[in-house]
């Protein structure tokens, strides 16, 4: 079985891994300027160029990966992440697709799906050290999980992922070079929560597509 299987509530649903690295390398790079000027107020201002370095790299072996079965292709791409991304983004979103690989069967079911991602943040909170509510990645991966538990449908997982990285906001940043700024951190989006949120949005409105 190749990777081509995605799921929706439970049905199964033909989504070619080769368009779901195409359509998250493409808002990654839609959106570059946008997560640079985040990371800019408070940060070190190179995240979008991080993550489109990493997303371009994933999408220039899309071939390759899409050839491997599921868990084998994730786990590819978590190595590629980790090894193109950088900054501290780059092992904790390379630790989330290779934990993610880890974990998931060659053709989840929803509830496959949903314990894997569990699982996949667990391992990125380890090597973060962090937690939910400290103004991260975390915080937009956390109600990912609870959706997918909840049985929520694309478009809704979709509204979930705006909401929680509009949540980041009014946080004070306890992690990462945001954390530097204290209080100062205050009144800004995470970075790397509106990538996570763009990831989520581009996979579930490409699996909705095909549904
Ligand atoms: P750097 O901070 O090294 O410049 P990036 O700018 O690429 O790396 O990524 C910053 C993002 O990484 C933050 O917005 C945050 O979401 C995430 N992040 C940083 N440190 C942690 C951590 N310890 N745990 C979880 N996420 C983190
Ligand atoms: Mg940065």
């Amino acid at each position: 079985m190749s990777a081509e299987t995605m799921v929706k509530t439970g049905t199964m649903v033909k989504v070619d891994l080769k368009t779901l690295i195409s359509v998250t390398a493409d808002t990654i790079a839609a959106h570059a300027d946008e997560l640079t000027a985040l990371d800019q107020a408070i940060g070190d201002g190179d995240h979008g160029l991080n993550m489109k370095r990493g997303f371009e790299a994933v999408r220039a072996e899309a071939e390759g990966f899409a050839a491997k079965p599921l868990p084998e292709a994730l786990k590819a791409i978590g190595t590629k992440l980790v090894m193109t991304v950088g900054g501290a983004s780059g092992p904790l979103f390379g630790t989330l697709f290779m934990a993610l690989g880890k974990e998931i069967s060659a053709e989840p079911d929803r509830a496959n799906l949903a314990m894997a991602f569990g699982k996949a943040i667990e391992a990125v909170a380890a090597r973060g050290k962090s937690q939910v509510g400290q103004k991260t990645m975390l915080d937009v991966l956390q109600p990912v999980h609870e959706a997918l538990l909840q049985g929520k449908t694309a478009a809704e997982i979709a509204d979930v992922v705006d909401r929680a990285a509009d949540a980041t906001v009014p946080m004070k940043a306890l992690r990462g070079r945001a954390s530097f700024l204290g209080d100062r951190s205050i009144g800004h989006m995470d970075a790397g929560g509106r990538s996570v949120a763009l990831l989520v949005r581009a996979v579930v409105e490409s699996i909705e597509g095909h549904a």
